[in-house]
């Protein structure tokens, strides 16, 4: 458990991993494929075990404290993930590691699924894909028209196709969001095994956050078994889509922590970079400056209150509405601030700006968080924030 006291000792940690990050992130941005060719660096080997339970194999970050962080709170995720992302957020996201389908796995998955699903990750370096989105259907879930199919003889079969996948060219594990029948609760969660016929993954050709690889799965005739199905031991309301809500919820810091340590790092490079400022444009660094204060203490709260409570997701939408925003804000910022051809003459500055834009889309866009934070205040669970 991270409390406040540690806090400082994590995160020197975890910027020696964002120093090794930093350091491939350029590469990758050009030919994401070449990831594999930098599994064997401490920060990637980090990477792959992190998310995974004790009991289940995992290794925890142990720090010169004797703390040990397997990454499975909230809060130990957003303050992880700010100090890599700002090392460099495509890297750490095409990083290999259960990552999200963890957080699902332990929500909704059984004894025997969650042995399956984590052993991937302690043979070696594997990917594992969260396949929600599809072509048409990305900010409304109840809307996928994947399917899951049962035939009279008792086999199943997975139809569809899923979009903006990450990592779904290099998984080999992942679960799958689909349909068994045409009602809310009829959306169910399948592991899946690509190596199976039925499966293809591509590539899509992306601007920014190009390390993670973002794909269109597509699923023919895929073969499924009833033991695939997570959440069998659950009641309805608890597996499937809405099962998964609580775990959107305890995700949702981590993008805002991920578009921080983007933001973070834009401003930390006109700092080391630009030694004269006009007056205007040192009010404009002291207002960055304490803009990037008060956002990391808003999703730390965030962080911690979900973890309490898990229904607090309203705090998570807050936090990632405006941490997507100051990311953007802050690399247009920066390349404003290193004068004309900034995008060629800091390559670096370039790809931030270009990651940065993919945060909006993350884990539902800014009208989506909108509508769940007025539902939060419609219904009163907003008054005392
Ligand atoms: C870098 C990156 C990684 C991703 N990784 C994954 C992944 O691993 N797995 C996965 O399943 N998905 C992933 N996604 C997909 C992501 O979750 C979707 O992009 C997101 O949910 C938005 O869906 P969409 O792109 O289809 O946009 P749409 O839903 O088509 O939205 C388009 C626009 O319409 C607005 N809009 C939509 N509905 C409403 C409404 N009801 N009211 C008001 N405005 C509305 C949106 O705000 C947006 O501006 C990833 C996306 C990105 C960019």
């Amino acid at each position: 458990m991270i409390t406040p006291s540690t806090i400082a000792i994590f995160e020197h940690v975890m910027k020696q991993y964002a120093v090794e990050l930093r350091q491939i992130g350029q590469t990758i941005d050009r030919e994401p494929d070449r990831l594999t060719d930098f599994l064997h660096t401490s920060a990637l080997q980090a990477i792959n075990h992190m998310m995974i339970p004790p009991e289940y194999g995992g290794q925890p970050i142990v720090t010169i404290g004797q703390d040990r962080y397997y990454g499975l709170s909230s809060l130990e995720r957003v303050i992880t993930i700010e100090q890599l992302s700002a090392g460099d957020a495509g890297v750490f996201l095409g990083g290999p590691g259960p990552s999200m389908s963890s957080i699902v796995m332990i929500d909704l998955g059984d004894e025997e699924q969650k042995e399956r699903f984590y052993s991937h990750f302690l043979k070696g370096p594997a990917w594992a894909v969260f396949a929600l989105s599809e072509p048409e259907k990305g900010s409304d879930a109840t809307e996928i028209s994947t399917r899951i199919t049962r035939h009279p003889d008792g086999g199943m079969e997975l139809t569809g196709h899923k979009f903006y996948i990450g990592n779904g060219h290099r998984a080999s594990i992942g679960l799958v969001f689909a349909q068994t029948n045409r009602t809310p609760l009829g959306i169910q969660v399948a592991i899946v095994d690509p190596s199976l016929p039925g499966f293809t993954a591509t590539p899509l050709d992306t601007m920014g956050l190009r390390g993670l690889q973002l794909s269109h799965l597509q699923f023919e005739a895929f073969p499924l078994e009833e033991k695939d199905i997570l959440g069998r031991h659950l009641s309805p309301t608890k597996r499937g889509l809405w099962g998964a809500l609580r775990t959107f919820h305890r995700m949702r810091p981590s993008v805002a922590a991920l578009a921080l340590g983007v933001a973070q790092a834009a401003y930390d490079y006109v700092v080391e970079h630009r030694t004269i400022f006009t007056e205007r444009e040192k009010t404009e660094l002291e207002r960055l400056e304490m803009r990037l204060h008060a956002l990391r203490s808003m999703i730390r709260n965030a962080a911690a209150e979900i973890d309490h409570d898990a229904n607090k997701g309203y705090l998570a939408s807050l936090s990632k509405i405006r941490a997507a925003s100051v990311a953007e804000e802050a690399t247009e910022w920066a390349l404003e601030m290193m004068g004309p051809g900034s995008m060629l003459e800091h390559p670096l500055l370039n790809k931030w700006y270009r990651d940065a834009r993919a945060f909006e889309f993350m884990e539902g866009t800014t009208s989506i968080q909108k509508i769940s934070v007025f539902q939060a205040y419609a219904n009163g669970k907003m008054q005392h924030v």
